[in-house]
């Protein structure tokens, strides 16, 4: 059988920092007394991420506003380090609106999501969202209800799915059928709806059409026909347009490829915006995976190596249950090796040196895989594999409680304050 080469992408893909290796360096080292729990972790640089998100509103035009969407990752510290960077957050569900205003009661919190249920909705107005992004005539009619009960108003969006396809993403939610949004035949219907609707302040429209998509001009493209739709729509129904939320979906390269271009992005963007299709607008962006999965590294430890039917495995501390990514998207996820010198054993320390290897987790089911068949360098029971871009769309999408392992440590780095 031949095996299929496979390139990874040169490391380190986004090099930890000095702070981020001493901490995993320290995380390596013997025990003090009794014996040593195998590392196992995720470890993440809030510094990095303030600087990287700085670096993206550096560049962001004016009319534009930049959210993040939570459900990347809505672990307490990341929203608290973002809080007072990001124009506001977007939220799914009414769990993550509690996250985000256990941090703050003020920062602006727009709701979207499929399936939103009326207590939902009723908690949502009570805790301040900003805006609510309706995906149904029936939801809109009983938002309209619940908001009229309470005598409100709520501004809303109207989260529309395209008709055209967007072939080039991995994975898409508009352009064909989708459980998200509304049919864009049946838009108008509802807008009418909207606008006979009391309690609802129609702002404007939300697309989010595209995930991990990597191909800036493309996202462009994409942008300018929301902007052309939402002015069509806009000028048939005399419409004052506030918003536009163009949604997330730019895009974090797991192997060879290039990243999302941010600067080459917001350059193609600028004349479309120039012409100033639609006066007075916000263009909000609500990015998740290219806001958090930098900054978020997921370390776990060689606890044996094996040869099976002519194949090489290293079986992790940890796998799928903590970092179901790989899994998810059916990739090999980036990592790099780290040696670690302690061998407390008095016997031969088992190695790999130059072989293609599988990196397999601690559960009993053959889908516990990291990366397969990949080439490392030298690699000895006791090491850590480090894997990058660990910081979307990780620990929260993962089965915890699958065999009951214990889970791993999460770790944060700040310059601002100690390890904790
Ligand atoms: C998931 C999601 C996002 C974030 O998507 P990324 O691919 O992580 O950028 C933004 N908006 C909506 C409506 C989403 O469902």
């Amino acid at each position: 059988m031949t095996s299929v080469v496979k390139i990874l992408p040169r490391a380190p893909w986004n090099p930890p920092s000095e702070a981020v290796r001493r901490c995993l360096a320290a995380l390596g080292e013997p025990a003090p007394e009794g014996a040593r729990e195998p590392v196992c972790a995720f470890v993440y640089d809030l510094t990095a991420l303030r600087e990287h998100v700085r670096a993206m509103l550096a560049g962001l035009p004016q009319s534009c506003r930049l959210y993040y969407a939570v459900k990347a990752n809505p672990d307490r510290r990341l929203i608290e380090t973002l809080a007072p960077l990001v124009a506001g957050f977007e939220a799914a569900s009414i769990g993550e609106i509690r996250r985000i205003r256990e941090v703050s009661d003020s920062v602006r919190v727009i709701f979207g999501g499929p399936g939103k249920k009326d207590t939902e909705l009723e908690e949502a107005l009570t805790l301040g969202v900003e805006r609510i992004h309706v995906e149904s005539l029936h939801e809109l009619r009983r938002l309209n209800l619940i908001a009229e009960r309470r005598g409100r108003v709520v501004p809303i969006l109207l989260r529309v799915n395209l008709h055209d396809a967007l072939p080039e993403a991995t994975v898409t939610m508009a352009g064909r059928a989708t459980q998200f949004g509304i049919d864009e035949a049946q838009v108008e219907e509802v807008i009418e709806e909207a606008q006979c609707s009391p309690a609802l302040q129609l702002d404007g429209f939300h697309m989010h059409s595209i995930s991990n998509n990597l191909d800036a001009r493309l996202h462009a493209r994409l942008v300018a026909t929301y902007l052309s739709r939402v002015r069509g729509w806009a000028e048939r129904f005399d419409l004052k347009i506030r918003c536009l939320d163009a949604g997330g979906g730019f895009g974090v390269s797991y192997d060879e490829r290039p990243d999302f271009d941010w600067a080459a992005f917001l350059e193609a963007l600028r004349p479309q915006l120039a012409a100033d299709p639609l006066p007075g607008a916000e263009l909000l962006f609500e990015p998740g995976r290219y806001i958090a999965a930098f900054c978020g590294y997921y370390v776990a430890e060689v606890i044996d190596l094996k040869q099976s039917h002519g194949r090489y495995f290293a079986i992790l501390r940890g796998g799928t249950h903590h970092f179901r990514l790989p899994a998810s998207w059916q990739h090999d996820h980036p990592f790099e090796v780290l040696p670690c010198h302690l061998w407390p054993y008095p016997f031969p320390r088992p190695e790999l040196n130059g072989q293609r290897v599988t990196l397999a987790g601690e559960l009993c089911t053959p889908k516990d895989v990291l990366a397969r068949e990949v080439a490392v360098g030298r690699l000895r029971v006791g090491d850590l594999v480090l894997f990058h871009r660990a910081g979307a769309y990780g620990w929260t999408i993962s089965h915890h409680d699958f065999l009951g392992h214990s889970h791993p440590r999460h770790l944060y780095l700040d310059d601002k304050e100690p390890v904790s």
